[in-house]
């Protein structure tokens, strides 16, 4: 009797749409670097008091939002850590200007401890991806077939690095990176923010070009704003085959069902646009095969 209830459930979630999500920009924390246990100030979002009970409230948001796979940064501790607690998620190499040794970074890769380049925040630096401290990384990157997802838009205001610089986040900086190596995917994170109308002509021009959600619709009311504009022009230029959902949830998880209904309510985009967005672009972008689950 249970299992006939079940497969009826199976079937009506299926009927009604239900669909899993991947999650492409979510960060991991450990005790050291936690921040947070205090509300995001801008639309009241509350914060877990622990990074333990921010990475339970993140597990559990994943279950109730049907997400399948997160990619995850922040460092490599923490990555680790995450990964023990849910095979769901994805290992980014987070990286500003100090970086672990080359040898390091290809022998991680090669274990499957880094899967992603990235998030990338070389802003908060106040360089870019043109700087040649990153050339052998991203040749490692060519090399193994691992895509780099790298922070465009204004650095975090809450950031404190002193060198961090808004203009250095315009995504048009690294042309000559994304021109150089075609083979490589290239994820601008954020959408290129205040300048998303560099990212939505990178992303028309070069195959290689694809760009994530990340804050743009929890952040702030503006942040918002130019989420819609972004989508609106990636529709209009043929391009939403590019577009991949992240949260970017930082210290508050419930960001990402705040990001989540608000790109669920859009009504000028199909529900199968909102579907390759929330998981078909991500899957193509990661390599991803089919989940066992998956229907
Ligand atoms: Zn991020």
């Amino acid at each position: 009797m249970k299992k006939i209830s079940l497969s009826f459930l199976l079937i009506f979630c299926i009927n009604i749409g239900i669909s899993q999500i991947i999650d492409v920009h979510l960060h991991s924390y450990t005790d050291e670097d936690y921040y947070g246990g205090r509300p995001y100030p801008l639309g009241n979002i509350s914060s877990p008091a622990t990074a333990k009970g921010h990475l339970k409230r993140t597990i559990e948001l994943m279950d109730s939002l049907h997400i399948e796979y997160a990619v995850i940064s922040n460092s490599l501790k923490a990555n680790e850590k995450w990964m023990e607690a849910d095979d769901r998620f994805i290992p980014g190499y987070s990286a500003g200007t100090d970086l672990i040794p080359v040898d390091e970074f290809e022998q991680l890769i090669k274990n499957g401890k880094i899967k992603v380049f990235g998030e990338v925040g070389s802003v908060y630096d106040g360089t870019t991806l043109t700087n040649p401290i990153y050339k052998p990384y991203i040749e490692i990157c060519e090399k193994y077939g691992i895509p780099v997802m790298y922070h465009t838009g204004p650095p975090a205001p809450h950031s404190e690095s002193k060198a961090k610089r808004i203009f250095k986040g315009d995504p048009a900086l690294i042309e000559d990176i994304i021109a150089t190596y075609p083979n490589i995917k290239i994820c601008l994170q954020h959408a290129g923010a205040i300048f998303w109308e560099n990212a939505v002509i990178l992303m028309a021009y070069y195959p290689n070009v694809y760009s994530d959600l990340g804050v743009l619709f929890w952040a702030s009311p503006i942040s918002e704003e130019i989420a819609v504009n972004f989508l609106k022009k990636c529709k209009n230029y043929g391009v939403l085959n590019k577009v991949m959902y992240g949260t970017d949830q930082m210290v508050w998880p419930e960001s990402m069902v705040v990001s989540i209904d608000k790109f669920n309510a859009l009504g000028f985009l199909t529900e199968k646009e909102k579907q390759m967005i929330l998981y078909d672009n991500a899957k193509e972008f990661l390599g991803l095969v089919d989940a066992p689950n998956h229907k």
